[in-house]
């Protein structure tokens, strides 16, 4: 899950802290800042991205409108989110911690869809006890490692996160056999396409994850996707990921 850092409140035209009616009138601002990418699965928001209340309004109303508590999120991430609380000592969040190291893919064949193969996430193999709780917190919080379709009719599927996840997978598997076979000689022009991809695709963990020994990859994937929390990766170590330095980020 790639950590992000949307940044202070926008301002309006007039240069004022900008005042919304409706927590979708911050939808433009957040695009703008973070990106057309649900912040919990990854995915591409190529339409309806929705603009997702952190902490739910039926438990704080006073934050309904507040920038600091909205992110954008799918429709699947944000429908098995609903209303439920996640503290970020119980939770592991985007904006709040380097949530890159907190989880990791798991490949597993979907039984409501013909049992074929996607990509799930679970938490990472790296966390201690404690921290793996708090991971898997959050999976079940977004339903990150379901498929929230209904099995009783698969014609009607809606969610399609795991097939969406193992696509981008194979696609930068792909391509990083082409960096080993050819790509390595000319960076710049492949780095340039990669970054294409990758952001026509969505998903920057996976892309981060196949190229973890590439630093020029790592530090234009951060630099690319917009609003990547840049205190997460070390720009003195390769762009090694870090845990962000805030209370509760393990
Ligand atoms: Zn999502």
């Amino acid at each position: 899950m790639r950590p992000i850092d949307k940044g202070n409140i926008p301002l309006d035209k007039n240069g004022n802290i900008k005042r919304v009616k409706d927590h979708k009138d911050w939808r433009k601002d957040l695009i703008d800042r973070i990106g057309d990418y649900c912040v919990y699965c990854e995915l591409k928001l190529t339409v309806s991205p929705q603009v997702e209340h952190v902490i739910a309004a039926n438990i704080a109303s006073a934050l309904k409108l507040t920038w600091e508590n909205l992110l954008l999120a799918c429709r699947p991430c944000n429908g098995a989110k609903s209303d439920k609380p996640c503290p970020p000592t119980t939770h592991y969040l985007p904006d709040m911690h380097n949530t890159y190291l907190a989880f990791q893919l798991n490949f597993q064949f979907n039984p409501k869809q013909d049992n074929e193969e996607g990509a799930f996430i679970t938490y990472s193999s790296t966390l201690d006890a404690n921290q793996k709780v708090k991971a898997q917190n959050t999976i079940e919080l977004c339903a990150l490692d379901e498929d929230t379709t209904n099995k009783r009719y698969p014609d009607r599927v809606t969610d399609l996160r795991w097939k969406e996840r193992y696509s981008a997978y194979r696609e930068a598997n792909e391509l990083r056999t082409d960096w080993d076979e050819w790509g390595n000689t000319m960076k710049d022009k492949f780095i340039k396409l990669l970054m294409k991809v990758a952001l026509g695709k969505g998903f920057f963990s996976i892309w981060f994850y196949k190229f973890d020994d590439v630093p020029e990859i790592k530090k234009a994937l951060v630099e690319s996707f917009p609003g990547t929390a840049k205190n997460c990766f070390d720009i003195s170590n390769d762009y090694n990921p870090i845990w962000r330095n805030l209370p509760n980020d393990i």
